[in-house]
């Protein structure tokens, strides 16, 4: 970012989503996310845009944009339903790791159809009895000549119920811990596999789900790291994904908040628009400044990540702060909004229930402080050496 700012590019490519995401995306998101079905005609309408292969690199039919361009993009298209705000960002990270660990042939099975928005991904390495300390897992894989049989369960998985692939960390030595683990892409068509959706208080058009693993055969091909090299594979894909949720979030805040301030100018109570209290505008105010602080720590970090620059403490700075960040700014857009903002019938509420779900999703705050302080003062002072 030289200069702290966009490029011009990058700024005219700003309002083309803009435009898009009004026109296209805004309306119906209320209905979409009670719903929860994934709005496959919408997705069309933003691959065809060029948003879903964003960061797919161009021989699978993407653009290979940069990760600026992404966080522009998720940003956007967030602040209209962030239910589709997400959609740049898992074909780009399944292209780094397809075109790193795959085959050509596998490349070719799902690039360009993920960037076509036909074929979706999912991460899923959460398990009923483990989140944060994802080297406990017990899902197993065993191996049986060219194959794996695979057994366990996956659960929390956002987009879990209509993905076509997941990557998934899975065990294929219980005994050595995190050094136990590989990663797997795994087509969640295989026989074996079912699923279960989550009734979830937010995240609806996301369609978190549970994925059962029951005497899957996969083909040993579908290994992606080393046997016992699973468990830093994963960890390294986090790192950029954890800012694109961030500024999902800050999106839904950016939303509400841009609301709440036109709400404000038109309701009056004391025979005054409600702005003209401190009381309310000081909030505005307020909640501006966290989130233009917490927009600029998000884009610093996809500017190093983009420039191949250590960006693990930052992204986990992102992750704890701007949900916290979009929480607090939605929570008093819904106050400013009276009892109205209180209605199923307003969208501020559905933010709300959102923003809570990017306080987990991906790593709770305790965890990311866990990793902003193990870099700060050194692994040796934590309480855990893990
Ligand atoms: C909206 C949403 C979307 C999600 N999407 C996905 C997905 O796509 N794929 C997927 O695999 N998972 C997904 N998850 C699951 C998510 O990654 C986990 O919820 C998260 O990692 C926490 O794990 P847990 O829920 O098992 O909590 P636990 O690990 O059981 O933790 C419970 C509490 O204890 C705290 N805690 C745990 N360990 C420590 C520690 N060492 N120090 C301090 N506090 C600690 C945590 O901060 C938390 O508050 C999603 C969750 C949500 C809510």
């Amino acid at each position: 970012m030289a200069g702290f700012g966009f490029t011009e590019e990058q700024e005219m490519f700003r309002e083309t989503v803009q435009r898009f995401a009004r026109r296209e995306i805004a309306p119906g998101a209320k209905e979409r996310a009670k719903k929860a079905e994934r709005p496959l005609e919408l997705i069309k309408k933003a691959a065809d845009q060029g948003l879903v292969g964003l960061a797919v690199p161009q021989k699978f039919g993407g653009s290979e944009a940069d990760w600026v361009t992404v966080g522009i993009a998720v940003e956007e298209m967030s602040k209209a339903d962030f239910g589709l705000g997400m959609l740049p960002v898992l074909p780009g990270l399944f292209s780094i790791l397809l075109t790193r660990y795959c085959s050509e042939e596998m490349q070719q099975r799902y690039l360009p159809a993920m960037a076509r928005g036909e074929c979706s991904g999912c991460f899923a390495i959460t398990e009923a009895d483990c989140g944060s300390d994802v080297a406990a897992i017990r899902t197993k894989a065993v191996r049986d000549g060219d194959h794996y049989i695979i057994n366990g369960e996956k659960t929390g998985v956002s987009g879990g119920m209509d993905a076509h692939i997941a990557v998934a960390p899975i065990k294929t030595n219980p005994q050595a811990g995190a050094k136990g683990i590989s990663m797997f892409v795994l087509p969640l068509d295989l026989p074996g596999v079912s699923r279960s959706r989550i009734p979830d208080m937010g995240f609806n058009q996301i369609s978190r789900g549970t994925l059962f693993l029951d005497n899957v055969r996969l083909p040993v091909e579908y290994r992606i790291s080393e046997e016992g090299k699973g468990f830093y594979l994963i960890m390294g894909q986090f790192e950029v994904l954890r800012v694109f949720l961030s500024i999902a979030a800050l999106g839904l805040a950016q939303a509400s908040l841009t609301e709440a301030i036109e709400y404000a100018k038109i309701r009056k109570a004391f025979d005054r628009p409600i702005v003209q209290f401190e009381g309310v505008s000081f909030k505005i105010a307020e909640h501006a400044t966290w989130i233009e602080a917490a927009r600029l720590l998000c884009y610093r970090t996809l500017y190093l990540a983009d420039q191949g620059l250590e960006h693990n403490k930052e992204s986990a700075m992102c992750k704890w702060f701007c949900p916290v960040v979009a929480v607090n700014a939605i929570h008093d857009s819904l106050l400013i909004h009276g009892h109205v903002g209180y209605s199923e019938e307003h969208p501020v509420e559905q933010r709300l229930r959102d923003a809570i779900g990017f306080e987990m999703a991906d790593g709770t705050a305790n965890i990311m402080k866990i990793i902003i302080s193990r870099q700060l003062v050194g692994r040796e002072f934590l309480p855990s050496n893990r």
